[in-house]
């Protein structure tokens, strides 16, 4: 009978096998390469995917939404595109958010550019449904540039996981949500308004 600690094992290699979280450093998925290098480099050195990316990703997997994958090889780099659904020769990608955006999110647009390119599609389209049914939806033709810069970010993600180096930093909104926050930034404490204003003076006692 397994133990707790091998149950938990055994239900995050199943996990990570439904997600097809890659091992091989020659082997980058595109979502490694939309946001911070550093924290994928992290998530490939834990072995592991946070719990809150774990949910998205997860979310994606039960709404039936990254269903298929298409692999793009240059030099010795193979680079992994979850391709969503094909309709009139147009790539769509659904994301699942709690609020609508008024623009294309950055890394939304690099995953969906890539898989244009990787499946030899001229245009795409970016639908964004909030868990009560709203949608928006943007429309994008494909840019070379973009997905140049996609293979280099990828190149550079395999070529410093091989030599065992962390990205540099890379500062954004993001980083307060980031599992690796303490990692990256000086440890710093916490004061609530009361404290704060007795250090400083700033309240009669
Ligand atoms: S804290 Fe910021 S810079 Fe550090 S890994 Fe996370 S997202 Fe990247």
């Amino acid at each position: 009978m397994l133990g707790e600690r091998s149950l938990r094992d055994s239900v995050n290699k199943a996990i990570d096998s439904m997600l097809m979280v890659e091992s091989d450093d020659s082997r980058i998925r595109v979502d490694e390469v939309t946001g911070c290098l550093r924290r994928s480099y992290y998530n490939r050195r834990e072995r592991s995917i946070p719990m809150k990316e774990r949910l998205i990703l997860l979310q994606r997997y039960m709404h039936g939404i990254s269903r298929e994958r298409k692999e793009y090889h240059i030099e010795d780099l193979t680079i992994i595109a979850d391709a969503d659904t094909v309709v009139d020769d147009a790539v769509v990608r659904f994301e699942v958010v709690d609020d609508l955006p008024s623009a294309p999110e950055p890394a939304s647009l690099i995953a969906l550019n890539a898989s244009l390119w990787i499946l030899d599609k001229d245009e795409g389209a970016l639908v964004y449904i909030t868990r009560d049914g709203s949608t928006i939806q943007f429309s994008i033709t494909r840019d070379k540039r973009l997905f140049d810069e996609t293979i280099r970010r990828a190149k550079v993600l395999s070529m410093l996981l091989k030599d065992n180096r962390p990205p540099v930093l890379e500062p954004s909104e993001h980083c307060n949500e980031c599992s690796y926050y303490e990692r990256c930034y000086i440890q710093h404490r916490r004061y609530e308004g009361t404290t704060l204003e007795r250090i400083f003076g700033l309240k009669r006692e």
